[in-house]
């Protein structure tokens, strides 16, 4: 095992629900660190940026209007295996087919307000961590 950082996003939906902290505890009570973190108002530039990937998909627009819809908190998780760790913790895409227990089973309404993101892949989580953060801005420990 690795001690590896992975990006988070507390959705607009988690954020409007007031479960910022109980998310956050999730993440703290499986022993991954905050280690960054700031709450922002993403552009459509932003947004369509970050999902860069899914340009082509029929769910693209939906997505980036949902993601724009209100503020989000934008982190940096650090922790043995930490990206697979936080996958395990949010469950899976579509909160119907999460398992108990977990972020998005307890806290999201649907594929679309699916309440967190989370790296899928070390390539991607250095890519998004950079995406929203300096160096200067992460506080190593
Ligand atoms: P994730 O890594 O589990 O967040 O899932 P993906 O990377 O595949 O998709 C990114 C986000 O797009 C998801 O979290 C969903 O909010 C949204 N999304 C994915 N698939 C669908 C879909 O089939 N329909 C809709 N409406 N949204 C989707
Ligand atoms: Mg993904």
């Amino acid at each position: 095992m690795a001690v590896e950082r992975t990006l988070s996003i507390i959705k607009p939906d988690a954020v409007a629900k007031n479960v910022i902290g109980e998310i956050e505890s999730r993440f703290e009570k499986a022993g991954l660190r905050i280690v960054a973190m700031k709450m922002v108002q993403l552009s459509q530039e932003k947004a369509e940026g970050f999902y860069a990937e899914h340009k082509e998909r029929p769910f693209f627009k939906d997505l980036v209007e949902f993601m724009t819809s209100g503020p989000v908190v934008v982190q940096v998780l650090e922790g043995e295996n930490a990206i697979l760790a936080n996958r395990d913790l949010m469950g899976a895409t579509n909160p119907k087919e999460a398992d108990a227990g977990t972020i998005r089973a307890d806290f999201a309404e649907s594929i679309d307000a699916n309440a967190v993101h989370g790296s899928d892949s070390a390539a991607s989580a250095e890519r998004e961590v950079s995406y929203f953060f300096s160096a200067e801005e992460i506080c190593a420990r």
